[in-house]
């Protein structure tokens, strides 16, 4: 009996043949599992990838979108100097072409990013775009990737398109990987229509270079307590577990060489108790109440909003500011600037007037807040002594968490998101609704600011949303500051629970 004929595999997206790369589970369960992520995010949050590439196209007057002809008929088409967005499908893969330039001797492939700086796994990305405009005919004469430029300073009289950007040649650096495509993609076009999921154990590749929405289906298996997500386990200690058949941080033997941070996860791993150092009650002295609790909120847009500012520089637009006082009363005020205009000036003076009128230490949970300080207090020489000042009276709370607690139910983190629930139970973050996190936040506000976002609506909701997440980063700073109070009360010169 004659054998039935191949099908032959669709042609592959760039993104599917990206994420063949990284690992083909990936790429088989991209096709045949429900998306790991969950519903799209807002339309506005990928606006600034639209934007860079809108801005782009400045840089090649004339151009034309490609608005779905075939490649061939815009090859031989009139003479027109670049063309956006074009949609090739050829050799096996189909990819859109950000800019295709018309130059002296053939076309110049470009590749659009939103980042400050080539990197490798763009190479990728291109090196297949360039294979299937090879196929469908195209004579490359050069290939580039178009980032921007991190030193541009946006002018007075708006973007200058053509500073703003930076065009790199990657033309030789992309050739060895052209040859290799034609190979990679008859591999890749077929793991979609294999019958049994691709094996892959959950390494490195998981977050290299994109952080894989499947994590949590591929290590569902693992021990809570794996030892690939003890911090900072290098190769040698990897190898050496794998060896001696640990899975569990909680297994590894007392005599296996650990850093101190590691060998406390693992102690309270294993015996189920928190690690609390005894030197906790001096560490918080400097933190005692009456003390105010201090969190920013800021954007880095990749394209200048204002005058004098560069790509993705920070622009602090919201504070919080919890205060307790030395009888526990716990009062809050908030900032939150106008998007239609630079928000840095009022954010400063506006915490300067609290700041003036409260007592004690400003406590902070990262270095952000001091760095975010500075760079005002140099931007704004007459607000520096008051900013100064302010500076002086921070203290930071997370080496204290990072060096004399650990709690099981950190987890692998320290940030306050995952210490306050554990700390406090019953704090949580889980109410709040659209603004979680601190890129979401930044981004909301970017959103608007750029004028993306411009439903009322959907303005008032934005802005609502951001009061309430900034509000839950003080009070959670609050609730840790409590927590280890009641724990240091408790340390009795040793490890405590
Ligand atoms: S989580 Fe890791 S192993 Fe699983 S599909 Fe993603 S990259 Fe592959």
């Amino acid at each position: 009996m004659a054998e039935p004929a191949r099908m032959t595999p669709p042609p592959l997206s760039a993104a599917r043949y990206l994420a063949g790369l990284q690992c083909p589970r990936r790429l088989w369960l991209l096709e045949n599992a429900p998306d790991p992520v969950g519903p799209a995010p807002p339309a506005w949050v990928n606006d600034s990838a639209a934007e860079v590439r809108r801005a782009a196209r400045q840089v090649f007057p004339g151009g034309v979108a490609a608005e779905g002809q075939a490649i061939a008929a815009l090859l031989a088409g009139p003479a027109v100097p670049a063309i956006f967005d074009a949609v090739v499908v050829a050799g096996g893969a189909q990819v859109r072409v950000d800019v295709l330039a018309r130059e002296p001797g053939g076309w110049t492939l470009v590749k659009v990013k939103g980042s400050g700086s080539v990197k490798d796994h763009y190479l990728d990305e291109v090196a297949l775009q360039a294979h299937v405009l090879g196929e469908a005919g195209a004579a490359l004469r050069g290939i580039e990737v178009m980032h921007l430029n991190t030193a541009y300073v946006r002018g007075p009289d708006g973007i200058d398109a053509a500073a703003l950007f930076t065009r790199a040649d990657v033309s030789a650096a992309v050739g060895a990987r052209i040859a290799a495509i034609a190979g990679r993609l008859a591999v890749l076009r077929d793991v979609p229509g294999q019958t049994v999921l691709p094996f892959a154990e959950p390494g490195r590749q998981c977050d290299t270079p994109y952080s894989c929405g499947f994590w949590p289906r591929c290590a569902s298996d693992k021990p809570k307590d794996w030892v690939r997500l003890l911090p900072r386990l290098t190769a040698m200690q990897a190898q050496g577990l794998a060896v001696l058949g640990v899975e569990a941080i909680s297994a590894i033997p007392a005599d296996f060489p650990l850093d101190g941070r590691q060998a406390v996860i693992r102690d309270a791993f294993a015996t189920g108790r928190p690690y609390i150092a005894a030197d906790l009650p001096r560490l918080l002295h400097r933190f005692a109440p009456p003390a105010c609790y201090l969190d920013f909120e800021a954007m880095m847009p990749p394209i200048p909003l204002y005058a004098g500012t560069r790509p993705f520089q920070t622009l602090p637009f919201q504070w919080s500011l919890h205060h307790t006082g030395a009888a526990g009363t716990l009062t809050h005020q908030a900032f939150l600037a106008p998007h239609d205009a630079d928000p840095r000036r009022a954010f400063a003076e506006t915490l300067i007037a609290a700041l003036a009128a409260l007592p004690g230490p400003v406590i902070v949970y990262s270095p952000f807040e001091q760095t975010q300080l500075r760079q005002l207090a140099a931007h704004f020489p007459d607000l520096a002594a008051p900013l100064g000042g302010i500076i002086a009276r921070l203290a930071d709370l997370l080496p204290v968490v990072r060096g004399a607690v650990y709690f099981p139910a950190f987890g692998f983190s320290n940030s306050i998101k995952a210490v306050a629930p554990a700390l406090s139970p019953g704090f949580s973050y889980d109410d709040l609704t659209g603004i979680a996190d601190g890129a979401a936040a930044s981004a909301a506000f970017a959103g608007m600011a750029s004028g993306s976002i411009t439903d009322p609506a959907a303005i008032a909701a934005q802005r609502r949303a951001l009061l309430a997440y900034c509000e839950r980063d003080t009070l959670a700073m609050v609730e840790v500051h409590r927590a280890l109070q009641r724990a240091a009360s408790q340390t009795d010169g040793g490890q405590s629970a």
